[in-house]
């Protein structure tokens, strides 16, 4: 059977992801919590390996650029010198009929008008009065809104305030983790032997009060950045921005998705201070959207951090000792919308015999379980000792899983759904020969390997 459009819908990712414990809604015993996911057994494996993949990549291959792990909670300065506490902000409507809260920029692009989250209140709902017909609430189809208004998506909370009225003076959960790789520049330009041109790279968990969350994981509240800032000459930013936007690009092939499912949207509508924006865009099952943003920010973070906190964070050239406040170009991609690109490309349903298998095709550094090891039978103790053998020798290199539980061919299905490139039988042959049978994912080809050969195997394939 051919992979069709269907295979892949939203409702079937969904619905394998509860199944085999990569992603619970969360506080699912309270009837959950609205925008918030947890991530199970397997989910866990999955998202640790993109974020590790993103690091490879970004950090450990190359040697201009160094990682941070800032604070999720930070001085509330940083929000108002970043323009977040006035600018960071979503459009928001209500429908008259059953009271829904939506986003108005959403709504509007939807019925396919053109609008932007950056547009002001005034323009926005400019458009949206001429329009407003044509929108039709997605709950109840009423076109009876509420005047758009711009809706602040920080999260706040009391942290070391102990006053009753502190709303006055919230500290703030980070809505992005680029505001720590900022504050940090000068530490680590002090300290970890870089020269512009460098970047600082961070994975970290950011907040939004999302007003709208649907489609999943795509939009969540809560949830994981990668994001890296290369710091530069003034005059080589957009150099570096082209060359980052190749490596951007790259790193999804490398994932394993095809280039026919993403896209480059360029930003028209452009903050005053940014260059050029571009979003790498993938083909979800709703749709192309955005998975990573690329942008060229000039100095704009620098200089109101400087103007803020009073330090002069400029650079001071080594090399021909010109002082100059360094020029940003931004990557930034979400953990979530990786992990549901990277699922949506992998999910496959095959005819295998009379049934339909389902299995994730995912590349094997990726995959949660790189190897499993079942003994043929689970009530013949030599069967299950040498198989445990196996496994106590493969689980010191790989995330291997042992499965005693039911026939073989459930025990490969099994695998198939959760991605596992290889699976191993230790049989009655293997007792006389001290050799497994190994099974391949995607052929389902299966032969006969030595036992003290699996590990180098192993290691070429995955
Ligand atoms: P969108 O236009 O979809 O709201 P954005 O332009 O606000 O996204 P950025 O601020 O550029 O997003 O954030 C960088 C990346 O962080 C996004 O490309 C996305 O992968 C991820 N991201 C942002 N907001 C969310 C969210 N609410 N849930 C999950 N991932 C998110």
């Amino acid at each position: 059977m051919k992979k069709s459009d269907a295979d892949n819908s939203l409702e079937k990712i969904v619905s394998l992801c509860k199944r085999r414990g990569f992603v619970f809604p969360s506080s699912e015993i309270y009837d959950g919590f609205t925008a918030v996911y947890d991530f199970g057994p397997y989910g866990v494996e999955l998202a640790n390996n993109i974020k590790k993949e993103w690091w490879k990549a970004m950090v450990q291959l190359r040697d201009d650029v160094v990682g941070l792990d800032s604070a999720i909670f930070m001085s509330p300065k940083i929000w108002e010198a970043s323009g977040h506490v006035k600018g960071f902000s979503d459009p928001l409507t209500e429908c008259k009929k059953c009271h829904s809260r939506l986003r108005l920029d959403t709504l509007l692009e939807e019925a396919g008008i053109f609008a932007d989250e950056k547009m002001s209140e005034e323009e926005i709902n400019v458009i949206f009065d001429k329009n407003v017909k044509k929108i039709k609430c997605p709950t109840c189809g009423s076109s009876d809104f509420t005047p758009g208004k711009k809706f602040n998506l920080l999260v706040q909370s009391n942290l070391g305030n102990f006053t009753s009225d502190w709303t006055k003076e919230p500290t703030y959960l980070r809505g992005e983790t680029c505001q720590g790789i900022y504050v940090n520049y000068k530490n680590v330009l002090d300290t970890a032997r870089v020269k512009i041109p460098f970047g600082i790279a961070q994975i970290g968990k950011a907040f939004r009060n999302e007003i709208t969350a649907r489609q999943f994981i795509f939009r969540t509240r809560e949830f994981e950045q990668m994001e890296m800032q290369y710091f530069t000459r003034p005059e080589e930013m957009m150099k570096y921005y082209e060359e980052w936007k190749k490596a951007r690009w790259n790193f999804y092939l490398d994932l394993g998705i095809s280039a026919k499912n993403l896209q480059w949207h360029k930003h028209e509508n452009l903050v005053f201070y940014a260059k050029e924006a571009y979003d790498i865009e993938y083909k979800f099952p709703f749709g192309f959207k955005e998975l990573e943003g690329l942008h060229a920010r000039g100095d704009y973070d620098l200089t109101q951090h400087s103007k803020f906190s009073g330090k002069d964070l400029s650079y001071l050239d080594p090399s021909d000792n010109q002082k100059f406040m360094p020029t940003v170009v931004e990557t930034s991609a979400g953990v979530g919308r990786t992990f549901l690109a990277v699922l949506s490309e992998a999910y496959h349903e095959e005819a295998a015999g009379e049934e339909t298998r389902v299995v994730l095709k995912l590349k094997p550094s990726l995959a949660p379980i790189k190897v499993a090891v079942f003994p043929l039978l689970k009530n013949k103790p030599e069967l299950v000792k040498k198989a445990r053998a196996v496994f106590d020798t493969l689980k010191m290199n790989y995330r291997a899983e042992f499965d005693d539980n039911g026939n073989i061919g459930k025990r490969y299905r099994r695998q198939d759904e959760i991605g596992t490139p290889y699976c191993i039988t230790v049989d009655f042959d293997s007792l006389e020969n001290d050799d497994v049978t190994i099974r391949e994912r995607d052929t389902m080809e299966q032969k006969r390997i030595n036992i003290n050969e699996l590990v180098k195997f192993l290691s070429t394939k995955i």
